[in-house]
């Protein structure tokens, strides 16, 4: 019965509101933005509890898409409510056989939300700003700079799983340097999005190309994808392997072996 599942999901699509719908007096509307709010002992739980607020938020949201200023702290509280919300029904969508109403998954979808608010923090970092370059320091500065075994936290963007492991990002500075723990910003700031390993590689090598234009760059990743260990082919103990070189960790084999040996190592 795999349709199960997503015969809720549509019956939601088929009610969200048009922005006309949505007015103060318009009922339905509301209860299409908040479909659990009718939902039996749901109602007692978790959205009850803040059901002016709801209310308000219900008449307010349409007005989201429109705003140009940075939202109030009202509006930032609405969004994470429906946030929230549309966990609470992936999780009811997806996950057969679980009690959703149950004491120890009344937090949950909020807690979610926050936690993939973090997980997808890279999307707000200006990379630009991020990477404020030095000529102070950079004198006389010729060899190879290396930053190793950076954390790497990532999700992968075909099943939202796990990836983790090490990223080691070497440059030859070219009259300008960068602070190192910018380096280790720079890897965080894409690590934080939806990827696969191979764009995180280049994003974090033309990156470094682009704001600090040294005379090369060099990328290496090693991680673990729980897509990959936890399902599929359930290969525990691997491990992919990228790299990104540019300038003369490309052209130059001695730069190049250099930094795979330091990397590896
Ligand atoms: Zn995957």
């Amino acid at each position: 019965m795999p349709l199960a599942a997503g015969s809720v999901m549509s019956k939601y699509a088929n009610t969200v509101p048009t922005p006309q719908s949505t007015t103060k007096n318009n009922v339905a509307g509301k209860k299409a933005l908040f479909p659990f709010q009718n939902k039996g002992k749901r109602m007692s739980t978790y959205p009850t509890a803040k059901t002016a607020m709801y209310e308000e938020a219900a008449a307010k949201r349409t007005s989201f898409p429109q705003i140009q200023q940075p939202p109030s702290p009202f509006q930032v509280q609405c969004m994470q409510v429906a946030k929230s919300e549309a966990v609470y029904t992936f999780m009811s969508s997806l996950i057969e056989g679980e009690n959703m109403e149950r004491e120890g998954l009344a937090e949950t979808p909020a807690r979610v939300a926050k936690a993939w608010k973090h997980w997808t923090s890279g999307y707000d970092i200006d990379i630009g700003k991020l990477l404020k370059t030095f000529e102070d320091g950079a004198e006389g500065c010729d060899q190879m700079v290396v930053r190793k075994n950076i954390p790497i936290y990532s999700k992968c963007e075909h099943h939202l799983a796990d990836i983790f492991g090490t990223c080691t990002i070497a440059y030859i500075p070219n009259g300008r340097v960068l602070g190192l723990s910018k380096m280790d910003r720079l890897a965080d700031a894409f690590a934080r999005r939806l990827q696969v390993q191979e764009r995180l590689t280049n994003q974090i090598a033309d990156a470094m190309m682009e704001h600090l234009s040294p005379k090369g760059v060099g990328v290496f990743l090693n991680c673990r994808h729980m897509c990959v260990e936890s399902r599929g082919v359930q290969n525990q103990d691997s491990a992919t392997i990228t790299s990104a070189l540019r300038g003369l960790f490309l052209t130059d084999a001695m730069v190049r072996s250099e930094f795979l040996a330091l990397a590896r190592a």
